[in-house]
């Protein structure tokens, strides 16, 4: 089922304060477009710099447990793996009777990390777009999938459906689709697809820098021109087919002579196992253990990715010589 705006009702909303749990990357978009459609919004977030940029921003900032005892609708925007530490004292028993608790990915539901009061409405909202960019898509609307987990009010969709509608989604649309089928759409295609497309790249940069192409003209070719984003765009655009249909004939009959030389095999049953891994919870399990020890396989990724290599020098070096190269975020 897709929903547009024309399909929610706004009175859903009325006189209904929402809380935003966690002022970060989306959570700080999500407030900001619920005030700007009209919403009462309180924000929720530890006593760090998150809680003063809140308040800069206009916001009642407070405790989350306030935050959630304030209000009719609490909106859970903080990291999926923190959600199953901070939602069994500081929200579960904040949250009234009637009131509906709505998360941003089904991540926390699909593996029972938490376990909602039974008088609560229990919303997903899972924006198909960068936390920050959902503030710029305000006005022409973001993809979204949304689900209604359980229904304790009897009107868990249309309040659903307002609030996906007040934070934006739904002046471009949402698709409905569980918790448990959101969480293994999204961590399959950024576990598969995701992991491919990195290897790619580097392995591309590797061989032609290897064979003396200039590492400057590799990362331009890759990444940095903007033409493999416009071609990502194009399949949207045209369609997949279409758009690569529209490659010239060189790139065509490159591209499709190399196809046979691919590993489809391996690839095939490395998204099977990975998708099945996801599934079957092992996934989840080993993330949140990372996340109880301190994340150590993170900071070691961090460390490499933060020491000098020759990418990021290609990088830094077309960013000197072309200014409109300038690094953002
Ligand atoms: P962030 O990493 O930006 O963190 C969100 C907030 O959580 C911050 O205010 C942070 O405060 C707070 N926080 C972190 N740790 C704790 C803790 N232990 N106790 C209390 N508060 C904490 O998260 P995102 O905005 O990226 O993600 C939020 C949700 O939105 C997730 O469910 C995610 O899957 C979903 N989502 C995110 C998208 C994105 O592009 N970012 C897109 C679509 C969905 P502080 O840093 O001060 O600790």
């Amino acid at each position: 089922r897709c929903f547009r705006s024309q399909d929610c009702d706004p009175g859903a909303l009325q006189e209904q304060t929402v809380a935003v749990v966690g002022y970060g990357n989306l959570g700080r978009s999500v407030a900001l477009n619920l005030h700007d459609s009209g919403c009462k919004v309180l924000v929720g977030n530890i006593g760090d710099e998150y809680r003063t940029v809140a308040a800069e921003d206009g916001f009642t900032s407070c405790e989350i447990a306030e935050a959630v005892a304030g209000a009719e609708i609490t909106l859970v925007l903080l990291p999926d793996d923190v959600i199953p530490d901070v939602f069994p004292d500081a929200i579960a028993p904040a949250l009234r009777a009637g009131s509906a608790v709505c998360f941003a990915s089904g991540y926390a539901l699909a593996y029972g990390l938490v376990d909602p009061p039974a008088g609560v409405d229990v919303l997903v909202i899972a924006p198909r777009m960068l936390g920050d960019e959902v503030r710029r898509a305000y006005t022409e609307g973001f993809f979204s999938y949304i689900s209604v987990e359980h229904d304790a009010s009897g009107q868990a969709e249309p309040r659903l459906l307002a609030l996906a509608d007040a934070v934006g989604s739904l002046r471009r649309g949402a698709v409905a689709l569980s918790a448990k089928q959101e969480a293994l759409l999204d961590l399959f295609v950024e576990q598969t697809f995701g992991p491919y497309l990195g290897m790619a790249l580097q392995t591309a940069f590797q061989v032609g820098t290897e064979a003396g192409l200039p590492s400057e003209a590799m990362a331009l070719e890759l990444y940095m021109s903007g033409e493999m984003a416009r071609t990502l765009q194009a399949f949207a655009d045209q369609g997949f087919f279409r758009a690569v249909g529209h490659h010239g004939t060189t790139a065509a009959y490159g591209g499709v002579t190399r196809l046979s030389g691919v590993d489809t095999e391996g690839m095939l049953a490395f998204f099977r196992q990975t998708l099945a891994d996801i599934r079957d919870g092992g996934f989840a399990e080993r993330l949140q253990q990372e996340r109880d020890a301190g994340y150590p396989t993170l900071e070691a990724v961090r460390e490499f990715t933060d020491s000098p290599s020759p990418i990021t020098d290609a990088e830094q070096n077309l960013r000197k010589e072309f200014p409109v190269l300038r690094a953002t975020g």
